[in-house]
């Protein structure tokens, strides 16, 4: 089932309170009740209310949560997945056949290379990582016959490296490849991928939309032109046919959490923008990876194409991994954790964690990087916690 909007006129914020939202009929429950039915009554064969037929194919919690997505991208569909990855796996089936290739980031979330890689590899879909900043050697890459699409991640994790996501839909389109953006990092708060040119958007809600570290889920944002259209009836039919759709239960929270998105957003940025200069000038430290840092490569990109730095910072040691690892497990705050964009503080070991998966490749992280997922909590408090944890080295 496919959500058509014309362009709200609404700020984001409101957009992401109401859109989706209106309270029930019946009732007139401010919040929308949670549909657990898994069927629905037919007046007369075929006669559906509203649609609604079969849970797989469609469930008002999800519809309202789809509505919602979709409005806070500034999209015209939106398809809600178990997880970012069964969303991505059904965008790629979507849009892709046997015999094509996609050309990616060399610094891409590792679970997504693993999809690409690993399970789409042995379906005939072939991949090609580069280095994203270097818009010749993109183009080199599309210009191969099969290159049929482009995937993009910026904020990257877990490097931090900002795309240029117009330039690349431009280099994209002019070869008839789709340009895909996961806004996973960044969030439709800070980035709308779609406005800058993207054909999709896809996003792990587990992370910032969902917010609170319960609940995993994931998305497909597409926009609202004819080109649209059609590849929402590819999407959604993938959606349908193979299932891998969020529950009600699910459903429900990642709304619960997006309502929210904004005003979380602004602290997670606030909080991630003190700790990037407050580590700036330890001496434990060799790098900081944070885009809202002036020195920052993607610094001036950042500021033109989102509205804020957003709150991930990645911290490279000079202690090497001994000293990586001393922190990640010497922290009383900041929880050592896989996953991010919740109200609580993680940390993570790329490396040996989130991707243990892409060691000995082109995509391995450095071994002396620690990643931050700064929460929400009292700045000062997270501060004196890192410094106490880089003070044992
Ligand atoms: C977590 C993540 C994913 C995968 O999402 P899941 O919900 O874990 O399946 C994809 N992209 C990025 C950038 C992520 O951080």
């Amino acid at each position: 089932m496919t959500h058509h909007h014309a362009e709200s006129p609404l700020g984001f914020s409101t957009a992401a309170v109401h859109a989706g939202q209106d309270f029930d009929p019946t009732t007139g429950a401010v919040v929308p009740p949670i549909h657990l039915s898994s069927t629905y009554a037919q007046d007369g064969i075929g006669g559906l209310r509203g649609g609604y037929e079969y849970g797989r194919a469609a469930n008002p919690t999800r519809s309202s949560l789809q509505t919602q997505l979709a409005a806070a991208e500034g999209g015209g569909h939106a398809f809600s997945f178990a997880s970012g990855l069964a969303a991505e796996d059904a965008l790629i089936r979507a849009v892709m056949r046997p015999g094509q290739r996609i050309v990616m980031g060399d610094d891409a979330y590792g679970g997504s290379y693993r999809l690409i890689d690993r399970v789409h590899g042995n379906w005939g879909i072939a991949n090609t990582p580069l280095d994203l900043a270097d818009a010749d050697a993109v183009a080199a890459a599309l210009d191969a016959e099969d290159a049929t699409v482009l995937w993009v991640e910026t904020p990257s994790n877990p490097l931090m490296a900002i795309t240029d996501i117009a330039a690349l839909a431009e280099i994209a389109h002019s070869r008839s490849a789709l340009l895909v953006v996961d806004n996973t990092f960044a969030t439709p708060y800070l980035q709308q991928p779609l406005s800058l040119g993207a054909d999709a958007v896809v996003h792990s809600t587990t992370k910032y939309i969902g917010g609170h570290s319960d609940v995993v889920g994931g998305a497909v944002v597409l926009g609202s032109d004819a080109a649209a259209d059609d590849l929402a009836e590819q999407v959604g039919f993938q959606q349908f046919a193979v299932g891998a759709v969020s529950g009600p239960l699910d459903a429900y929270l990642t709304t619960r959490g997006l309502k929210t998105l904004g005003v979380r957003m602004d602290r997670h940025c606030s909080n991630a923008q003190a700790i990037a200069e407050h580590l700036v000038d330890h001496p434990a430290v060799e790098r900081v990876l944070y885009p809202g840092l002036p020195d920052h490569p993607g610094h001036d990109l950042a500021k033109a194409q989102m509205r804020g730095f957003g709150g991930m910072v990645s911290v490279q040691l000079r202690g090497g991994e001994p000293a990586a690892r001393k922190v990640a497990e010497g922290t009383r705050l900041f929880q050592l954790a896989e996953s991010l964009g919740g109200i609580e503080s993680l940390m993570n070991h790329p490396h040996h964690m989130t991707h243990a998966s892409v060691q000995g490749t082109e995509l391995a992280v450095p071994e002396n990087l620690l990643r931050l997922s700064v929460g929400i909590e009292d700045v000062a408090d997270l501060i004196e916690d890192l410094d106490k944890a880089l003070a044992g080295l």
